[in-house]
């Protein structure tokens, strides 16, 4: 769509578009889902799996949008996961929405999710809540494969030995996950201590919301990160990618590039995707 942001990271096409207060959303096609709404966009109408981390309105205003697209088009119900704490408070705003547009349903089903949950998306592809650290209730969400696997200490076998194996009944294989993608929304830097795991994804998508020295200070008063916080653990992060978003619309894409180039340490900037 015009105006979205593109890329390709870990083998995964994202597209979107994120400034700190104004809109974030990220389209996934081939994980069927969207990571945020922002005031859903024409794009977003039709992914039937969005994941919402918190109520901020730059990240959560378009859930009745979206219901109501989805209604007026005629399609099958789009599932929308949002923090337990405010999917009771999120349905009355759509509810609210459906009663003044005189419909008698919308089509869009919001589920409250606790940290932990799993939704499965297709047969080996899920999602699974994390809890997330901002300054409103929020979970971050991970993608993860799951693979039936032959068991490690089988894999030098010859396929007549598996199979004897098989038939003595002796389980070779056992489901490994993988995760593919990690994004915890909106968030301070306790989250490599809350979520550590996240540093070890395939792609991990984080909010950057401040770069420049001096609005350091900031970050932490606004619940956000900032680029030196990410540069200081240049070597804890073990992911293929890392994209780097939300930034402050006080910052120009120019100064954005600049500031990654000059702050992120060569080993990390080498894997790191600007997301602007
Ligand atoms: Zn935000
Ligand atoms: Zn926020």
């Amino acid at each position: 769509m015009e105006g979205e942001v593109a890329c390709v990271a870990g083998s995964i096409p994202i597209f979107g578009r994120s400034r700190a207060g104004q809109e974030s959303y990220y389209r996934i096609p081939s994980f069927r889902s969207a990571l945020e709404i922002g005031r859903c966009p024409d794009s977003l109408v039709s992914v039937p799996f969005v994941f919402i981390t918190h109520a901020h309105l730059d990240h959560a205003a378009g859930v009745a949008t979206y219901a109501s697209q989805r209604t007026l088009h005629e399609m099958a119900p789009g599932r929308v996961f949002l923090p337990a704490e405010i999917r009771d408070s999120l349905a009355n705003v759509v509810e609210l929405h459906r009663q003044l547009e005189k419909v008698d349903a919308y089509q869009a089903v919001l589920t409250g999710v606790e940290p932990g949950d799993s939704i499965r998306i297709r047969g080996d592809l899920f999602v699974r809540a994390f809890r997330g650290c901002h300054r409103v209730p929020t979970v971050g969400f991970t993608f993860l494969e799951s693979k039936r696997k032959l068991k490690a200490e089988f894999r030098n076998l010859a396929s007549a030995e598996l199979a004897a194996l098989r038939r003595r009944g002796t389980e070779i294989a056992a489901v490994e996950e993988t995760a593919l993608l990690a994004y915890p929304g909106d968030s301070t830097a306790e989250i490599f201590e809350v979520a550590p795991e996240i540093l070890r994804a395939r792609v991990l998508l984080l909010e950057c919301t401040f770069l420049r020295p001096e609005d350091e200070g900031r970050a932490p008063r606004y619940s956000h990160l900032h680029l030196n916080e990410i540069a200081r653990r240049a070597s804890d992060f073990q992911n293929e990618a890392l994209i780097l978003t939300h930034f402050s619309a006080r910052y120009s894409r120019e100064e954005i590039l600049l500031r990654l180039q000059e702050d992120l340490p060569s080993s990390l900037r080498d894997r790191t995707i600007a997301f602007v």
